[in-house]
């Protein structure tokens, strides 16, 4: 009995591995079934206010054929189209452009300000931008309709901007309008804003902020585009309401390399084109890690108890499977967007002709920056990882850094929730992060909460056509829009009695 023998010590460790794997199962189960929901949409109320949804359709057709086309270079844009679209805006919605003042900032922005019942509360923006991207020409004969036709038909509402975000900025004109007609003054004053240049620098909202940082006002949240209802999340083999609570940073590098010109016939050992080609292979080679964590991780756990039980499991134990849900989550280039900042090597130049050295190369490489990291920490990355090659790494333009993530357990997200809620019953709501950029990325100095969704429900196969062919607003989701955004102005979503 003094001591085991090896058959006896091997059986206790055994058993001590056996009984800590149980213990681990028990634990991660345990975690799995604790999970509860926390932001579950439920009940459907009537639409706060009568409205007349075939209208409706015809004015977001008419709101497309103005063509608000925001090019690259803006020479080439045509400001008539935008003050015809304003004068039309006026004529349009005559009831609340009563109701509320309108002021032009800029070249053409524009703020709405209804005042509320209660001026002591603090107001609520809602944006909603009036420039489209173009349609490009290699793709017109793939439109069923004309992308200016502003077609009803299908039970749709097509052409170029009819999501992206006309379909906002009429369905937020539509909810006015039918609430001032019927006499309704909003509880909160409400601020709509409207960008004429979104697609480009967004040089309207950043006008409007200074506006209202000079106002002093303070606003309760900032509502913009951005996010969804996807009908099939991954996670949840169903519906999920997303409501984007930061954005990305975004900034692009130009590296140039410098060689030795002259005829291609007698080349040294390396071109600038091979020096830039080993500078982006090495750039590219030091990627930022993936991390399971932030707005991503958060929306996740959110959604994790209306997942299948293999997936909850996973979800529910982020602390231990964090790398392994990142990992398998990479394989879908929007959710590795959504896990780091990424590198998209976009443009090149070179020698202008194919037997000449060039004297210089340059690559331009587009980021969008993480939460947690900056403009500097991309720069300073770029630098380390060509140290040693004889390039030099710039900022090209203008770089901006990710936005403050707001919060998604106040009261301005409750009640965002809960006038969601009543549009998409039963449907788990979560926070997200957006990956590509909107205006209201100017408006965080005057909100603590910035929040950028609408509640269209998509499927993720036709998020293509937001700035690709055939962009629709279905009469579902304009109807979905209109209601919300009319639930929201009037202040009877949740806790809109709650003042703060
Ligand atoms: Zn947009």
């Amino acid at each position: 009995m003094r001591r085991k023998g090896w058959a006896g010590r091997l059986l206790t460790v055994f058993g001590i591995a056996i009984a800590a794997l149980v213990l681990l199962v028990a634990v991660l189960v345990v975690r799995t079934l604790m999970l509860k929901p926390t932001a579950l949409a439920t009940d459907q109320a009537p639409a706060v206010v009568a409205f007349d949804l075939n209208q409706a359709a015809d004015r977001l057709g008419q709101a497309i054929r103005f063509e608000t086309v925001s090019h690259q270079d803006k020479a080439e844009n045509d400001l008539s189209q935008w003050s015809a679209f304003h004068d039309w805006m006026a004529q349009t919605y005559p009831a609340f452009h009563a109701a509320a003042k309108r002021e032009t900032v800029g070249e053409g922005a524009l703020i709405w300000t209804w005042t509320g019942r209660n001026p002591a509360l603090q107001p609520i923006i809602l944006m909603a931008h009036q420039d489209v991207v173009p349609a490009s020409p290699e793709t017109l004969n793939e439109w069923k309709t004309p992308p200016f036709s502003g077609l009803v038909a299908d039970g749709a509402v097509w052409g170029r901007g009819a999501i992206d975000d006309k379909g906002s900025l009429i369905a937020l004109l539509e909810a006015g309008e039918a609430l001032a007609k019927a006499g309704r003054q909003p509880e909160r004053t409400i601020i709509v804003v409207s960008g004429h240049d979104e697609e480009v620098q967004g040089n309207g909202a950043k006008a409007v902020a200074e506006v209202l940082k000079a106002r002093n006002i303070r606003a309760w949240f900032v509502l913009d585009e951005g996010s969804a209802i996807i009908e099939d999340h991954p996670a949840v083999k169903g519906p999920a309401a997303l409501i984007a609570v930061a954005e990305k940073g975004y900034v692009t590098l130009k590296i140039t390399a410098k060689g030795q010109g002259g005829h291609a016939s007698a080349p040294p050992s390396q071109t600038a084109v091979s020096i830039l080609a080993r500078a982006i292979t090495a750039i590219e080679g030091k990627a930022w890690p993936l991390r399971y964590d932030g707005a991503t991780r958060e929306g996740l756990r959110e959604l994790a108890p209306y997942a299948p039980f293999s997936t909850r499991l996973f979800l529910a134990n982020d602390w231990l499977f964090g790398g392994l849900l990142a990992k398998q989550m990479a394989a879908n280039p929007a959710a590795a967007a959504g896990m780091h900042t990424t590198i998209a090597p976009t443009m090149l130049s070179g020698s202008p002709k194919e037997n000449v050295l060039p004297q210089t190369a340059s690559v331009w490489i587009n980021y969008r920056i993480a939460p947690g990291a900056s403009v500097q920490d991309v720069v300073d990355r770029a630098r380390a990882a060509t140290k040693g090659l004889p390039v030099d790494v710039e900022i090209e333009g203008m770089g901006r850094e990710p936005t403050p993530v707001s919060s998604s357990r106040s009261d301005a997200y409750r009640y965002l929730a809960s006038a969601l809620g009543d549009e998409a019953p039963a449907t788990p709501i979560a926070p997200s992060l957006m990956i590509a950029g909107s205006d209201s990325r100017y408006l965080t100095p005057v909100a603590q909460d910035v929040y950028r969704f609408a509640p269209n429900r998509f499927h993720l196969s036709e998020l293509g056509m937001i700035h690709g062919v055939n962009e629709h607003m279905t009469l579902d989701n304009l109807e979905r829009n209109i209601r919300f955004y009319a639930r929201l102005m009037a202040g009877e979503a949740g806790t809109a009695t709650h003042a703060n």
